[in-house]
């Protein structure tokens, strides 16, 4: 992981209200790692920050890490400990076995003792197939990276009343996301960038940090990505069928989560319970 401070950006006092609204209510329930910062403060932390920028709510302890790296990591750790990966395999259908789960695939048929249902945008299928239809939607978040800049951003950077998030990363390029989406085409797996939502979040940057209006977008993409209509994860045991784990549908939230969800993932696995309060997330919340 790469330690920075989190700060979300108030452009004007309803935003700063609302920045302070939310530090009371955290603290309300014994969280103390976010500080209401003011205009003076959020400039020392983020000297290219535009004028018009009253304050913020910063997380000092943060930070961020890199996908592709990060998960790679989990990986190989798993092979180490002996789990075995089959890529570009697809499973197509399930069935119960006696005492465990038949998987039939794209390439054989597989046997577990247990299944888990992580399968994303496309949990959905497996869901119903189990007899348990979720309103899972698949949504396609967009990104851009722009050309390299001199370094002016050492924090992960949202704002608060429009959707963006801001870091730069080591060699100087800045990645912009925050939530505006693409388009997903679930028969071909791909997803199509919307230039119009672009140009927003490109907009919100540039008057985030002028700086940033020097720079050109080199590359921009959406990836897919499985969301609940209350914008919560799907987390805990089916409560159809026995020995089924469902864990999906993070609604563009699942990279931070990913670690303490294979945690809990694990723990109903091996001991059939966790202490970890997740019966909001059950499956049954979306039951006719
Ligand atoms: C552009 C973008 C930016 C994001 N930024 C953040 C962020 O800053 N922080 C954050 O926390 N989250 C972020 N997210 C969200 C995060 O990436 C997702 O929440 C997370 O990847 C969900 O993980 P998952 O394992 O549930 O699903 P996925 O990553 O979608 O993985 C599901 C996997 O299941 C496979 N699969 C599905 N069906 C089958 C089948 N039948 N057989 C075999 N395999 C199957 C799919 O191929 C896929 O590989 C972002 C997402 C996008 C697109």
């Amino acid at each position: 992981m790469q330690p920075c401070p989190q700060i979300k950006v108030a452009e004007n006092e309803a935003e700063f209200e609302t920045l302070a609204n939310r530090a009371g209510a955290m603290r309300a329930l014994g969280y103390d790692h976010e500080e209401l910062i003011d205009r003076a403060a959020l400039r020392a932390l983020l000297p290219a920050v535009a004028d018009h920028c009253v304050g913020g709510l910063a997380s000092m302890g943060d930070g961020y890490a890199n996908p592709y790296r990060t998960t790679l990591a989990f990986k190989r750790k798993a092979q180490s400990l002996a789990v075995r990966f089959l890529e570009e395999t697809r499973a197509l259908d399930v069935s119960e076995t006696g005492g465990g789960w038949r998987i039939e695939t794209s390439r054989g048929t597989v046997f577990g003792q247990y299944l888990v249902n992580c399968g994303g945008a496309w949990a959905g299928a497996i869901a119903e197939r189990l007899g348990e239809p979720v309103p899972v939607e698949a949504i396609a978040p967009m990104m851009i990276v722009t050309s390299h800049l001199p370094h002016f951003c050492e924090a992960v950077v949202g704002t608060t009343g429009r959707p963006l998030s801001f870091k730069q990363m080591p060699n100087g390029t800045v990645v912009i996301g925050g939530g505006r989406r693409g388009t997903p085409d679930m028969a071909s797996e791909r997803t199509e960038l919307r230039f119009s939502e672009l140009a927003k979040t490109a907009r919100a940057a540039a008057e985030v940090f002028p700086i940033t209006r020097q720079s050109r977008i080199v590359r921009a993409w959406a990836g897919i990505e499985g969301r609940m209509p209350d914008d919560i994860p799907v987390i805990g045991s089916s409560a159809k069928a026995e020995r089924v784990v469902h864990a999906f549908g993070f609604s563009a939230h699942g990279f931070q989560l990913g670690p303490v969800v294979g945690g809990i993932v694990a723990e109903l696995i091996v001991t059939g319970r966790t202490n970890m309060p997740i019966e909001p997330f059950r499956i049954s919340r979306f039951a006719p």
